[in-house]
């Protein structure tokens, strides 16, 4: 069978098909490098496990306690060696992104500190982990204090205002690199770099940690190689490589990621207890799949900018610029067109592909949400997967595809959609 009868089983129409086929014509060039970048961070994935000479006892389960879990251990000193960091603590027990960030900052700040945003305002979630919105057990409740100097209109960095917000108490300064679900361009690691030398120039003790949510091998270099003491993200996003089913890390030194051991579990305790309840295949696995299946999530991002760019709707990142981390926002102009580009997305999942994604009033924002996710792990956002709330400008964000494939057809299902509709109209 001709690949365009297998789209048109799928659902896709010639008209699209052969539209997304001239696209991707005009991207090899493209699609080429993130191959590279990809082959480079596999290496350096295989390195690490080579180096830590990873055997069939590293996969083995533990439960109870833990004590001398080597397949655990092994894990932290392969997350250390990739990121070029002293320590590292990846754990099942670490829930979640959110999760994994308030033990970083919760360990290494204590009351009196003054935590940084030099970036402007941090990821929804860590609002109320931070205590900007209040909440209880919030690092202001521990009379923990922030500041935050935002950035220029253009995006890039207010560096008097950042001087300016530094002083006696700035303990720890917290950067994300990924411009999660805000309109802010994201930073390249060579940004952050410079970030991170201006404030270190000012406050040589002050401690960095980035944020490192869907950024894990976009680049070639992480967070870590230019200066952050931690780096911080969640395993059911890039490095999980869509096996791990639940999990965080964070990369750092050996003095910072002790004190999030011991906020983890208990003081005293640490990084020698947490079973690692049988997880560890998938984590390890996982881990050994990531830069693959983040650079086929990047050629989705790709793609789908140039597909909708084309098309006359905004994008960012745009069409021809750099890509630093896996989201991609289509501004689509209504709430009809949302809910068709979200119908598409989940129309193409391998799970839930018959359900029909609907607008919902979820705790913490102030519009309803739509939400298209057909995941094997609930919630995994490195699987494919389009939300944003249901107000102007009507941007979805979309992010994700465990294989380029997937992706693909995402897309595609996404226009077809779209063109159904009389929400899109193909080019002659
Ligand atoms: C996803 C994300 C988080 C939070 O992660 P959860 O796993 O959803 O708790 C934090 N920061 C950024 C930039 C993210 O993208």
């Amino acid at each position: 069978m001709e690949l365009d009868k297998m789209y048109e089983a799928l659902g896709i129409s010639r008209g699209v098909y052969g539209f997304g086929e001239t696209v991707l014509e005009s991207l090899r060039p493209r699609l080429e490098a993130i191959d590279k970048n990809a082959e480079y961070n596999q290496g350096k994935v295989l390195l690490s496990m080579q180096q830590n000479r990873v055997n069939a006892t590293h996969f083995a389960a533990t439960t109870g306690y833990g004590y001398d879990d080597e397949g655990r251990d092994n894990l932290e000193r392969i997350y250390a060696g990739i990121f070029h960091t002293e320590a590292a603590l990846v754990r099942p027990q670490i829930t979640c992104g959110t999760h994994a960030l308030a033990v970083a900052l919760s360990a290494n700040l204590l009351p009196g500190d003054e935590l940084l945003s030099p970036v402007g305002a941090p990821y929804d979630t860590l609002e109320e982990v931070i205590g900007i919105r209040e909440s209880k057990c919030s690092l202001k409740e521990y009379g923990v204090t922030y500041a935050q100097a935002d950035l220029q209109p253009d995006g890039s960095f207010d560096y008097d205002a950042i001087r300016a917000a530094i002083n006696s108490r700035t303990k720890l300064i917290t950067i994300q690199r990924s411009k999660g679900y805000a309109t802010r361009p994201s930073f390249s690691v060579a940004q952050i770099g410079e970030l991170i030398a201006f404030c270190k120039n000012l406050k040589p003790d002050v401690k960095i940690m980035v944020d490192n949510c869907y950024g894990e091998f976009v680049e070639r270099l992480e967070p870590s190689d230019v200066g952050a003491d931690m780096v911080v993200g969640s395993l059911i996003k890039n490095p999980g490589g869509g096996l791990a089913p639940i999990g965080g890390y964070i990369c750092g030194t050996r003095a910072c990621v002790e004190r999030c051991a011991y906020r983890l579990s208990a003081p005293g305790l640490g990084q020698e207890v947490g079973a690692n309840l049988g997880l560890m295949p998938a984590l390890y696995q996982g881990l050994f799949l990531a830069p693959t299946v983040v650079s086929g999530a990047l050629k989705g991002a790709v793609f789908a900018a140039n597909i909708y760019e084309r098309l006359g709707f905004a994008c960012v990142p745009g069409a021809g610029e750099e890509r630093y981390d896996i989201i991609q926002a289509v501004t689509l102009g209504s709430p009809e067109a949302m809910k068709a580009f979200c119908r598409g997305i989940q129309a193409a999942a391998p799970v839930d592909s018959y359900v029909t994604p609907e607008p919902w009033a979820m705790p913490g924002y102030d519009a309803e949400v739509i939400m298209a996710a057909g995941a094997f792990v609930q919630g995994s956002s490195i699987e494919l997967s389009a939300d944003g709330p249901i107000r102007p400008p009507y941007a979805v964000y979309f992010q994700g595809g465990l294989t380029w494939y997937h992706a693909k057809l995402g897309i595609l299902m996404s226009l077809q959609k779209l063109v159904e509709a009389g929400l899109a109209v193909l080019p002659e």
